[in-house]
């Protein structure tokens, strides 16, 4: 089995590409009917979700408008939980129907913060496509209606996602071996 590392840290293979692309063809197909008739305005959350966005959204076959935003929240392998700002909302989102494409729903915090802003910014509809969820790491009311996949609380990176910058163009997901 291939071990990569980061820095000090090591990850084994956990999620292969073509798992992952079944994933994501799944969800098109989910949001597709749900989504054809509402104009959506889609948020990509950057910098996480890029490679997710740009396979999901290839599988959508109707318009939409797309937007590219960065919330700064993490730093390390645990969640700090502390939003600090969003950068590049400028679409106006007054009566949008907002679909969030972001890369992983930890703790809830960044898509209770995200939900919260666009309500308060007076989007009309607001729904979250998350290629990974941690259900178990939740610590809020907020539940992604669309799901690429669930995991248990460990912490990964490629597909987009990162450990201090490194890793996100690795193919498929790798999940960091615990030292023990
Ligand atoms: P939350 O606010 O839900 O706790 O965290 C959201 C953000 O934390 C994600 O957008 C992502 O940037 C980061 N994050 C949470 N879990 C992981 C993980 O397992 N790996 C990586 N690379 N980032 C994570």
């Amino acid at each position: 089995m291939e071990i990569r590392k980061i820095d000090q840290l090591s990850f084994e293979p956990f999620i292969r590409e073509e798992e992952i692309q079944l994933a994501i063809e799944r969800l098109a197909k989910e949001i597709a009917p749900a989504w054809k008739d509402k104009n959506p305005l889609v948020l990509v959350v950057l910098q996480g979700a890029f490679v997710f966005a740009a396979d999901l959204l290839r599988q959508i076959p109707f318009s939409v408008d797309i937007e590219f935003i960065r919330v700064k929240s993490y730093e390390g392998t645990e969640s700090s939980g502390e939003v600090r700002s969003v950068m590049g909302l400028e679409l106006p989102i007054i009566g949008r129907n907002v679909l969030i494409v972001e890369d992983i729903v930890d703790t809830g915090k960044t898509a209770v913060y995200l939900r919260d802003l666009l309500i308060e910014m007076g989007a009309n509809h607001i729904s979250m496509a998350t290629f990974l969820y941690k259900p178990a790491a939740n610590q809020t009311d907020f539940e992604p209606e669309f799901v690429g996949l669930k995991i248990d609380p460990t912490f990964v990176v490629g597909y987009g996602l990162d450990y201090e910058g490194k890793g996100r163009h690795w193919p498929g997901l790798w999940r960091l071996i615990s030292e023990k």
